[in-house]
């Protein structure tokens, strides 16, 4: 059985990691209307992740004897200026997740929740992906100055990305 703080602690994070998958949409539209799809396909995998994070602690949740509480989720930011404003806002927010990964992680600890320790190792890692990922695109969109045709190659390599279901 999990602990209160703990279950607390988790509800929050479905809400965040549900943020998450609205703010990445946002940002998926925002490209569909400037007419880049593969950075919008990129989001739109994105949101498919995000999805399956809040997916990924609902089930260890409910497993662990705890309750999903649902509430309202913020709206995200709608106007965005460049793609390199966006891929700035994505790659901050990510690092804001995970600390939270990280809290969740110092209170497991505190609890001696050896479940939630290795259920939450899975996530204190998939930060350390999230991370590189936005910051590799960011430094990429530095180095074409998010315009011309290193744009649209860029383009065409974000168009590549298929989402992958985590194991489990
Ligand atoms: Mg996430």
């Amino acid at each position: 059985m999990i602990s209160k703080k703990l279950e607390e602690a988790i509800n929050l994070q479905i809400n965040r990691e549900l943020f998450s998958e609205y703010y990445y949409l946002s940002m998926a539209s925002y490209f569909s209307a400037t007419g880049l799809s593969g950075f919008e396909n990129f989001f739109i995998v994105q949101v498919a992740e995000e999805r399956s994070h809040a997916m990924k602690m609902y089930r260890f949740l409910n497993e662990r004897g705890g309750r999903v509480f649902l509430k309202e989720i913020e709206a995200p930011k709608t106007e965005f200026s460049s793609p390199l404003e966006v891929f700035e806002l994505a790659y901050a927010h990510e690092k804001l997740v995970s600390g939270m990964i990280n809290g969740i992680m110092d209170l497991a600890i505190q609890e001696n929740d050896h479940a939630a320790r290795r259920h939450f190792d899975w996530f204190v890692e998939e930060q350390v992906e999230e991370e590189a990922t936005m910051e590799t695109i960011l430094n990429k969109l530095k180095l074409v100055k998010g315009e011309g045709h290193g744009l649209l190659m860029l383009d065409n390599e974000l168009a590549q990305r298929v989402f992958t279901p985590p194991a489990k």
